[in-house]
């Protein structure tokens, strides 16, 4: 079964984890042991996207797709975003790192673009419900219809917030959002929500450098869903939406 990690970091993290970090290098052993064949990454809030992208785009053998990491304060940003948009999959928006709810206006330009040009939304979704609840992308997707976002951590990383979540987005208004599975490990709950939302709106991602891939590459298979809807689950959806 071909499986693509949909949410990996690379780089180092600020105080939030000790400053702790990883190269390029070390994903791609994680990635390669662990039996995937293509990863979709970003950096981490210390890590910035000009370097990640050209370290990403070195041959190592591997095949990434970048994530670009989505900090409105960056001057930088809007530069890079320009240079670099046709080799750019997608944006990752953090709320509660940048402490700005995806609905403020500081990201609305990003929104546009990414509907505009395809690029996926990743957003983080938390149980800081105030900020990152994953009500607030539910709102933008509203707005930006054709925007295909992932909220991560399946909505909430808790079963009682992403169970609600995988009911909501079965909505037809919500077609382009989809359910990430990064660092979720309630299995028997991940179960009952992948059967809710249905197994074409859920992506596989590990969290890698925080997550390791073979922690929760089980949880997806160990759902009783038909073999052909995990290899959506691990890789279908992703590609899908990367081509798209
Ligand atoms: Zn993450």
């Amino acid at each position: 079964m071909r499986v693509i990690d949909a949410h990996i970091h690379i780089g180092k993290w600020s105080k939030i984890f000790f400053e702790y970090g990883s190269t390029v290098g070390q994903a791609v052993s994680v990635m390669k042991s662990s039996g995937i064949e293509a990863a979709l990454c970003m950096p981490t809030d210390a890590t910035s996207n000009e370097v990640l992208f050209s370290l990403s785009r070195e041959s190592c053998g591997f095949k990434f797709y970048y994530n670009a990491w989505i900090d409105p304060s960056d001057k930088n940003l809007d530069d890079f975003l320009e240079r670099n948009i046709n080799e750019i999959s997608a944006f990752k928006i953090h709320p509660s790192i940048q402490r700005l709810k995806i609905t403020d206006a500081a990201y609305d330009k990003y929104l546009r673009l990414a509907s505009d040009t395809g690029k996926i939304i990743v957003v983080h979704c938390g149980r800081w419900q105030e900020m990152a609840g994953y009500k607030f992308p539910l709102e933008a997707a509203l707005k930006y219809p054709a925007l295909k976002i992932i909220l991560a951590h399946m909505g909430g990383d808790q079963p009682s917030l992403y169970l609600e979540c995988a009911e909501e987005v079965r909505d037809i208004k919500y077609k382009n959002v989809y359910l990430g599975t990064e660092s979720v490990r309630e299995f028997y709950f991940m179960n009952l929500a992948v059967k809710k939302a249905g197994a074409e709106k859920v992506i596989f991602g590990s969290d890698y450098n925080l997550g390791l891939p073979l922690t929760y590459i089980p949880i997806v298979e160990s759902l009783d869903i038909s073999n052909e809807e995990k290899e959506l689950i691990f890789s279908g959806n992703i590609l899908k939406l990367i081509s798209s």
